[in-house]
């Protein structure tokens, strides 16, 4: 028996004898197979190649597996109380990562934006004993179910300490947002909207790999739901992704650039 997890896409499935047919993840038209076909390792393995570098990340601490391990996403320590919250995951987490999130006072929660980071949110979860906060709406996505999982419903979730989960949908339709009220305010947005090379403007897409736009009402809505909160920073999805000023112009702003793109007013 092994968990077995996609090279691709780095989702930790639930135990089995044999690695799963296929990665309904990697299946889904938002995201890809590789061109060498479906591939899979194992958390051992895994901690046999590589090792997540942790450093600080603007106002927070990131947490990335090097080399580049499957979308290549960090996660984040954000401050919670006298622990953290994990925002967003990855694959893996080996003795080292784990003591060192310790001597930071550990994890009180793990919160992720969408899917594609479901990564192997279990591990974290029991290693630290704490709950992982998921949409609802993406409940089909979980390749790993466990009692650890709290489906939240609706638009926002209230955690404390200052931080709130937002519903941006989009990209997935329980996509999510977390805000962080604390000095000036941030957004962590990962994949509901995108920093993308040039900071003074963000992506909102449904595939960013495969390049599918969202409809208008759709980008409206993400504008909308992120709009009555206070922020000057936005923490995209991999290490150096941030705006650290402005962002909520730069957020209105790309509303109407994809409001124009859209209807073909650009
Ligand atoms: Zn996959
Ligand atoms: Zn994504």
């Amino acid at each position: 028996m092994d968990r077995f997890i996609c090279v691709a896409c780095g989702t930790q499935f639930a135990d089995s004898d044999e690695p799963p047919a296929s990665c309904p993840i990697c299946s889904d038209p938002r995201q890809y197979i590789p061109e060498g076909g479906q591939r899979w390792t194992t958390s051992a393995e895994l901690a046999s190649e590589r090792e997540n570098q942790i450093r600080d990340e603007g106002d927070l601490v990131g947490i990335g597996t090097e080399p580049w391990f499957a979308i290549g996403q960090r996660a984040l320590l954000v401050p919670f109380g006298d622990s953290n919250l994990l925002w967003d995951c990855i694959s893996l987490l080996d003795d080292v990562t784990a003591q060192e999130v310790d001597r930071r006072g550990g994890l009180a929660g793990v919160a992720i934006s969408h899917p594609h980071y479901y990564s192997s949110m279990v591990e974290w979860a029991h290693l630290f004993d704490c709950p992982i906060h998921l949409h609802a709406a993406d409940a089909e996505w979980v390749m790993r179910p466990d009692a650890a999982i709290q489906h939240w419903d609706g638009e926002r979730k209230e955690l404390g300490h200052g931080l709130t989960l937002i519903r941006g949908g989009g990209h997935f339709p329980g996509g999510t947002i977390l805000h962080r009220a604390e000095g000036a305010g941030a957004l962590l947005t990962v994949d509901i909207i995108q920093v993308i090379p040039d900071r003074t403007h963000v992506a909102f897409m449904w595939s960013y790999p495969n390049m599918v736009p969202l409809p208008e009402t759709a980008v409206q809505g993400i504008g909308a739901a992120v709009e009555p909160f206070d922020y000057e920073a936005i923490y995209g999805a991999w290490w150096g992704r941030l705006i650290p000023s402005d962002a909520k112009d730069v957020v209105r702003r790309s509303v109407e650039r994809y409001r124009a793109a859209l209807r073909g007013e650009l």
